[in-house]
């Protein structure tokens, strides 16, 4: 949610210390300095506009109460737009004020006509339960807003289906609620005259295609009551938002990217976390998991089975966010580093937001940020807090409330506070680890700095490739433009089940097929096929009595609560995604800063029971993976190398955990897990050479395992360059032979089902994309290999086998041989 107005005042204390001050200061600290680039991003004055002529007195004046004394342009345009019919996206900064944008002309319209209604869309709860606060405070005659959610008491859900003209909603409740009960909902579709899509930029990958059919749903339930809504949707920054927004909704929509209101200027710092001393005591690389392979084995031709499989899912505490527990630290870590910055900036009196990729991570940051704080001035540390998505809203809303008042200094969070939480105008913005695109990190440097006012934004690499490469090409990302948001309503997986859920709605016309886009009839001739469709001369007709299980966000499932079995008190969600690697038994579960231990989990009921117990270990999930080659989409055939394109089934399991010593990394024992595995069927680019091209190239066969796993590692790690993904959204396989190819491999495959179009982007980028990793892995520095070049945080394999040089060797050999 977004309150910036010409009128609206951040809240904030006193002025803190100039940036570059700031800045000076943090830098002086170490023994070198970590900074390898300082950009200065101008400050930006705003500028209003009238309020439109449109717009009632009462509207006027309500907002005027509100503190919003006139629109800025790009909102005004933007409301103007959507009240004379046209679809808009308005794509500006964090903080522009954009929901302005949407609220004037639904909110005008609500006026004019007594009867009109209007539906808003956020991706999370919290974010519509924000929105409706900021709706109901207008104090309209007549509107009514109204959350309606799973959290709605049944008893309300009659009252705002009869007369709420506001409804505020989220995707997930439109298709597994709204949609299937429009009978009951047809006096309300049938004056429907807005529909606003918040955070659009969310609706991206497999769950942005999801939303994309689920709103062609949406429009197909109104076009049958007779009414055809505007579509108003609200964006972070981003590239060619028309185009996506139009991907989302199936309409023509015009984008305002003009950004018109005011902003600080700020100071913005690429900060390389020094290397660590030889001895300084870094854990040591662990081999506890690795199969037995001693170094003078050489096996001419290792058996399939020991591929090396890193996984796709979501950071993992401790393998995320530079915390990498289990590699060879050359560097120290970014957790540490930006755990040492915040305490520093909450010395100085600085108002402070750290984002942390992972929500363990930002919990470890700020319980090391307390730690130092409080060594320094006992009590200070209490200035100092984490926040992530998980938390209730009770506590999430203690949290922003502290921060806004001064009462806390600094808090560590994960983006979770990107998705609407009213937190701006901070003074300084520490962002742990490149967040995975451009948009994002613009989005959460755009937390810092007030109007007039300079702030600081400090992007702490992680030791990773590619943020590694970033932070000593600064032009990669100050000199390039924003990503677009990538989604594929085409994607068959996704396709298939909508127009299944469609037709239970209505039957489904040869129309429809028109409206649901590419593939559409390839996808209901599928159903069909099935035995799941059955076609009439009226249309095709759903044939089953149960409606079809489909989850919008995919893999990964509904989430798992977290409760305290002595008391029954409920301290959080984790996704179902996961949960296997988080909530397994026996895991250490950290929730702001407590640590708790996991007795039992239950995923029939989706629940974990936890006990307070804070062991002197951490626990390490690992999983093992398997994948099968079903079908090649396309190909390149170059000599001794063969460039592929193709679908793939990907089997992984979380198969054990390791306990490790906090103060010294040592491994304690490593315990096997009984949980069931999990199936993916995806897409994946991936490359083979010919044995005798490698060890022309000087790779001995011994060595091809450990070559292609280091090649696969930071291949996976730069595909980001590439593809508008993350690390987390890629998983990637090495073999020095596999069964479908019978050719040493690497694969690397999109973590969703039925692909997101990253392993696409890299096979269409192949040679760039192997370009830039053989140069990240040639230009470092380290002698054996280290995360920022080819260890990986998430490996399945313990880092183990990995040849630095032969991956150069590797990669070499293809770009020799394939085309540009
Ligand atoms: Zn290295
Ligand atoms: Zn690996």
């Amino acid at each position: 949610m977004e309150s910036s107005s010409p009128a609206t005042v951040s809240a904030g204390n006193g002025p803190g210390p100039a940036p570059a001050d700031l800045l000076r200061r943090l830098r002086a600290r170490g023994a070198g300095d970590p900074v390898t680039h300082v950009e200065r991003v101008p400050a930006r004055a705003g500028v209003p506009a009238p309020w439109p002529s449109w717009a009632s007195t009462e509207l006027r004046d309500a907002f005027t109460r509100r503190g919003v004394v006139a629109p800025w342009q790009h909102q005004a345009q933007a409301a103007t737009l959507a009240y004379e019919g046209d679809h808009v996206v308005v794509a500006t900064g964090t903080a522009s004020g954009k929901s302005l944008a949407y609220q004037l002309p639904a909110l005008a319209t609500l006026l004019a006509d007594p009867r009109a209604t209007v539906l808003y869309l956020a991706p999370t709860k919290a974010l519509a339960a924000d929105q409706l606060r900021a709706v109901a405070a207008l104090e309209l005659e007549g509107v009514r807003p109204a959350c309606y959610d799973g959290d709605t008491p049944r008893a309300e859900r009659e009252w705002i289906r009869r007369h709420s003209r506001f409804v505020l909603t989220n995707p997930d409740m439109l298709h597994h609620g709204i949609l299937p009960g429009h009978a009951q909902w047809s006096g309300f579709l049938r004056r429907l005259a807005y529909v606003v899509i918040d955070e659009c930029h969310t609706y991206r990958g497999v769950f942005g295609s999801h939303v994309a059919h689920v709103l062609r749903r949406l429009r197909r339930q109104c076009a049958r009551f007779g009414a055809t809504p505007v579509f108003v949707l609200a964006s972070a920054t981003s590239g060619d938002p028309a185009t996506a927004a139009g991907r989302l909704t199936g309409l023509p929509v015009t984008a305002v990217t003009e950004d018109a209101s005011p902003r600080g200027g700020v100071t913005f710092a690429l900060w390389e976390p020094p290397l660590l001393p030889s001895d300084s005591g870094a854990a040591p690389p662990d081999s506890s998991s690795v199969p037995a392979r001693a170094t003078g084995d050489r096996p001419s031709a290792p058996a399939p089975g020991q591929a090396t499989g890193d996984r796709s899912s979501a950071p993992v505490p401790g393998q995320s966010a530079g915390d990498h527990d289990d590699l060879r630290q050359v560097r120290r870590s970014a957790l540490r580093e930006t755990a040492d910055l915040l305490a520093d900036t909450v010395a100085e009196g600085v108002r402070t937001l750290a984002f942390v990729r992972s929500r363990k991570g930002a919990e470890v940051v700020a319980a090391n940020a307390r730690r130092s704080l409080d060594d320094a001035v006992p009590g200070l540390g209490d200035r100092v807090a984490a926040y992530r998505g998980g938390y209730l809203r009770e506590e999430r809303r203690e949290l922003e409330r502290a921060l806004l008042h001064g009462d806390l200094l600094g808090l560590a969070s994960t983006n979770a506070l990107e998705l609407g939480v009213d937190l701006v105008g901070l003074d300084a913005v520490l962002i742990c680890g490149y967040p995975g695109t451009r948009a994002s990190l613009w989005q959460q440097a755009g937390r810092a700095g007030r109007s007039g006012q300079e702030a600081l934004a400090v992007l702490v690499a992680r030791d990773d490739p590619l943020d590694t490469y970033l932070v000593h090409h600064p032009e990669a990302i100050f000199g390039a433009p924003v990503e677009a948001t990538v989604l594929d309503p085409a994607n068959r997986y996704v396709l298939a089940p909508q127009l299944a859920c469609a037709a239970v709605e209505a039957p489904l016309t040869p129309a429809d097929l028109v409206l649901f886009g590419d593939g559409a009839k390839e996808a209901v001739d599928e159903l069909v096929a099935a035995g799941a469709l059955r076609q009439r001369p009226t249309g095709w007709y759903w044939r089953h009595r149960e409606r079809p299980e489909v989850d919008l966000r995919g893999e990964g499932g509904a989430p798992v609560c977290v409760v305290e079995a002595a008391t029954g008190r409920l301290l959080g969600t984790v996704d179902g995604g996961s949960s296997h690697f988080l909530l397994h038994p026996g895991a250490v579960y950290l929730h702001q800063g407590v640590s708790y231990v996991v007795d039992e989990l239950d995923l029939a009921d989706g629940c974990a029971l936890v006990h307070v117990e804070e062991p002197d270990w951490s626990t390490h999930a690992r999983d093992v993976t398997d994948l099968s080659v079903v079908s090649v989409r396309s190909y390149v055939d170059a000599g001794p190398v063969g460039m592929f394109l193709g679908e793939v089934d990907v089997t992984s399991q979380v198969v054990s955990y390791q306990r490790r010593r906090i103060a010294t990394g040592e491994v304690i024992d490593t315990r096997p897990l009984d949980l069931p595995a999990r199936e993916l069927r995806t897409v994946a680019v991936w490359f083979t050479l010919s044995p005798q091209s490698l060890a022309l190239a000087g790779v001995q066969s011994a060595d091809v395992p450990g070559a292609l796993h280091a090649a696969e590692h930071a291949a996976i790690g730069l595909l980001p360059l590439m593809a508008t993904c993350d690390r987390w959204d890629i998983g990637g396989l090495s073999t020095a032979v596999h069964a479908d190819t019978e050719a040493p491999t690497v694969f690397v495959y999109d973590g969703h089902p039925g692909g997101a179009g990253f392993a696409e982007r890299a096979y269409g980028t192949a040679s760039a994309w192997l370009r830039a990793t053989r140069d990240a892995i040639a230009e470092c520095g380290c002698e054996t290999g280290c995360p920022s070049c080819v260890q990986s945080p998430k490996c399945g394999n313990g880092n183990n086998p990995l040849s630095k040089p032969d991956a150069i060797r590797v990669l070499d050999v293809v770009l020799a041989n394939l085309p540009e």
